[in-house]
């Protein structure tokens, strides 16, 4: 494969290779635990499933790939991804993080690690230059959604990664919502890309998956180190899922990139809505980063309602007919969501009131279907 592919390309084709034995264009689904050994100690570089399956590695190749990384993890879920990247730290560190964040992050930070000594402080980081006055010789890792979930908020990658340079901080950027399609921040000077591939990666709502992406080989050996000792791995056949799922991404993505628009368009004339938050909006607060560090602006989208009434959001909910009422984002197909009582129910309501995660926030996750469908479901739904 030539070096310098565009991303459709490398989305059809880095990282895989033609299996071996056979030959089949498809990476196969090895569903194997063990691997025969010529003698012992003479292996094909499988030993064990926990430590190395040649369809996750297909996998584990395509994403570092596309994230322009060296080297690629993935794990049984999104968490558990953050759950390794998290074991690179010892009793006493500290970590700083986005204070407007995927719940279950939230709740692995403040619930899991925080017993085990690490003190985690959560912060609005728009201006970047807020985070240095939070650094102490102690903080090891700066973490970082952008955009964010649910408010769509944007953080400088660029900006941010040269602070933690200078302090030496380890730097992971949570990439779900942008996928590498949109946003590499590798490129950008952060240590650790981290995704839900649970969500766009694979694209089809049909499994549940992690992944890293790093482009430092001690740091790399490190991750796998616990990857494989933790053992927080997943199978082959969702492996074969997500390289499946990631030959579309940049289909995919473009219409909901197309889709995310029409519909914050839309929503931002409605005389109902409150406010809608999207990346692409020339009104959103960080535009202009947003315009330099992505290629598009993606297909999640938030609103409010003007008169941040609940029962009336509820109503919106029990309205659609298009728009599946379900968590989790990402997929083909568009759904809704309410922050407050699904997604960010872990999050204590006084924290969420700081983000301005009302209690009438919708969350769209916009697919790809026609987006004149998808705007007259929300017309209906807005309706009297
Ligand atoms: C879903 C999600 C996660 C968690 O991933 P799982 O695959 O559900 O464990 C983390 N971050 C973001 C932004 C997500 O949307």
């Amino acid at each position: 494969m030539p070096e310098k592919m565009k991303f459709g390309t490398k989305a059809v084709h880095a990282g895989v290779e033609p299996d071996p034995s056979t030959g089949a264009i498809m990476t196969p689904i090895y569903q194997t635990s063990t691997y025969v050994q010529e003698g012992v100690g003479k292996h094909k570089g499988y030993e064990y499933a926990r430590s190395q399956n040649p369809t996750r590695t297909q996998l584990q190749n395509s994403l570092a790939a596309l994230e322009n990384g060296t080297h690629g993890l993935v794990f049984g879920s999104g968490l558990a991804a953050i759950d390794a990247v998290l074991k690179l730290l010892e009793m006493g560190d500290e970590v700083i993080s986005t204070n407007d964040l995927y719940g279950g992050t939230y709740r692995i930070f403040t619930t899991i690690f925080a017993k085990f000594g690490i003190k985690f402080t959560f912060i609005g980081m728009e201006d970047a230059t807020a985070i240095e006055q939070h650094i102490t010789p102690k903080t090891k890792l700066i973490w970082l959604e952008t955009p964010t979930n649910p408010m769509m908020r944007v953080a400088d990658i660029k900006a941010i990664a040269k602070i933690a340079k200078k302090h030496q901080v380890l730097f992971a950027v949570d990439n779900t919502f942008a996928t590498p399609y949109l946003q590499n921040p590798l490129d950008l000077g952060a240590s650790i890309v981290m995704h839900s591939a649970t969500k766009y990666l694979g694209g089809h709502s049909d499994t549940v998956m992690g992944a890293l992406v790093v482009k430092d080989d001690e740091l790399a050996k490190k991750l796998y180190a616990i990857q494989n000792s933790s053992g927080a791995i997943i199978g082959p056949f969702d492996c074969f899922l997500v390289l499946r799922g990631i030959k579309t991404l940049h289909l995919r993505m473009k219409q909901h990139c197309i889709n995310g628009m029409a519909v914050a368009k839309y929503l931002t004339n409605h005389p109902k809505v409150g406010k809608v938050h999207y990346p692409g909006l020339e009104d959103h607060p960080m535009h202009h980063i947003a315009k330099e560090q992505m290629r598009d602006f993606g297909g999640m989208v938030s609103f409010s309602l003007k008169n941040d009434d609940l029962q009336a959001a509820l109503d919106v909910l029990a309205k659609v007919k298009i728009f599946a009422l379900a968590e989790s984002l990402g997929g083909v197909e568009s759904l809704i969501g309410h922050p407050a009582t699904m997604t960010h129910a872990s999050i204590p309501k006084e924290e969420r009131e700081k983000i301005g995660l009302s209690d009438s926030l919708i969350r769209l996750s916009v697919g790809v279907e026609d987006s004149e469908d998808i705007i007259r479901d929300l017309e209906q739904a807005l309706a009297d």
